[in-house]
């Protein structure tokens, strides 16, 4: 069990903000300014770092810290990559592949969302025929791992067929990047979006872009607002290191701290490979306690997990989630349209038995409010 420096602290099942280890959290305890050389260097390292998780040191990527949260640094890609004549075809399975289209229509950006229901894989072949029939669409933008039913989306073949008829790539990767290995080059992304508390453990504060080099510097005149100009951003912390405007330092320290972890785990795949058993244990002891996953289990990904809501006149969410928000576990709503869902993650620094102690107070939730589920004899 995880050890914090606050132990009534509750474990986060959730996709965000996640548990941090007690070491994250303290190396944010400092007053850094902003100009400081070690400030300075530790923006530097990230920005590095980034780029080899990413697979893409030194291959014609840069790496843009952003403040804010993820949904941030999408609006940034968003606002200042796509030209003022712009298109962009948004791959929709689920909430967060809304969300990018929404943004480009506030943005006044001319978007087409090619929608498919949220239980089901893109059509990868729909997309080539858009793509063939307009070529006036310039961005075509999916999310890797759709955080609302926990579907992966096949981001590489996706990428081939953008690549095929020339067009700019972006991956929302913001509940997968430093969690699943992903090299951009190979899936030919040109903007790939992350934040700092998802896989990679750090505390909510700024997001970053992976961005293809001769891509972002063909945007300028293209960002529609000041803060979330990304070329501007990548400018200014070339220039001297800086942010242009206040940088949340204590969140950069922690996360400087974070990289260093993820490191002496092993890297990308240990950390996978964590996630992976959490995501094991979680969804067997579910299955033994009678609940359904959302998705077909060849669907589903291991970073979060969408539960249906039990058949049982007693089951009432608020209820479930207030006693086991009692016994120190959170979990976190359902954002699927068309099911009554409920979503468990497997990410951030939480470990095997820390899955075992959720179900083990799931159980005695069911049996406190009365519930008695009959366990699925053959799905998984
Ligand atoms: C978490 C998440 C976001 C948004 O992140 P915020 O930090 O809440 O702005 C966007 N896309 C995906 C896929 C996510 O999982």
């Amino acid at each position: 069990m995880q050890q914090g420096p606050r132990k009534q602290d509750k474990l986060l099942f959730t996709p965000g903000p996640l548990t941090t280890s007690p070491t994250v959290k303290q190396a944010a305890l400092r007053d850094l300014g902003s100009r400081d050389h070690e400030f300075i260097g530790i923006v530097r390292n990230i920005r590095r770092k980034l780029l080899e998780l990413g697979g893409v040191a030194d291959r014609g990527f840069e790496a843009i810290l952003m403040q804010g949260s993820g949904t941030f640094a999408i609006e940034s890609v968003l606002s200042s990559t796509v030209p003022p004549d712009g298109k962009l075809v948004a791959v929709v399975n689920g909430a967060y592949g809304r969300r990018i289209a929404q943004i480009a229509r506030t943005l006044k950006i001319t978007v087409t969302e090619l929608a498919c229901p949220e239980d089901q894989r893109p059509d990868t072949e729909q997309l080539g025929r858009v793509l063939e029939a307009d070529p006036s669409i310039t961005h075509v933008a999916v999310v890797h791992s759709e955080t609302s039913t926990g579907m992966i989306n096949p981001v590489r073949e996706i990428g081939e067929i953008v690549k095929h008829f020339n067009r700019i790539y972006f991956v929302d990767a913001m509940s997968s990047f430093g969690g699943m290995p992903l090299n951009l080059v190979d899936c030919r992304i040109d903007y790939l979006v992350s934040s700092a508390n998802k896989c990679l453990e750090g505390i909510p504060g700024f997001a970053f872009v992976l961005a293809q080099r001769e891509a972002l510097l063909s945007t300028a005149g293209f960002a529609r607002g000041v803060s979330l100009d990304l070329l501007a951003q990548w400018k200014g912390l070339e220039a001297d290191g800086q942010f242009r405007f206040t940088p949340p330092t204590h969140a950069l320290l922690a996360f400087h701290q974070a990289l260093r972890e993820l490191e002496a785990e092993g890297g990308v795949e240990s950390r996978a490979a964590r996630y992976r058993t959490n995501y094991q244990v979680l969804s067997e002891g579910m299955r033994e306690l009678g609940f359904e996953g959302y998705l077909r289990p060849e669907e589903r990904g291991y970073i979060i997990t969408a539960f249906r809501y039990p058949q049982h006149p007693k089951f009432d969410f608020g209820e479930f989630y207030a006693h086991l928000s009692e016994k120190g576990y959170v979990i976190y709503p359902g954002k699927v349209s068309t099911a009554d869902c409920f979503r468990i993650g497997c990410i951030g620094h939480l470990f095997p038995d820390d899955m075992r102690g959720l179900l083990g107070a799931i159980r005695e939730t069911l049996a406190e409010m009365g519930i008695t589920l009959c366990p699925a004899v053959v799905a998984k």
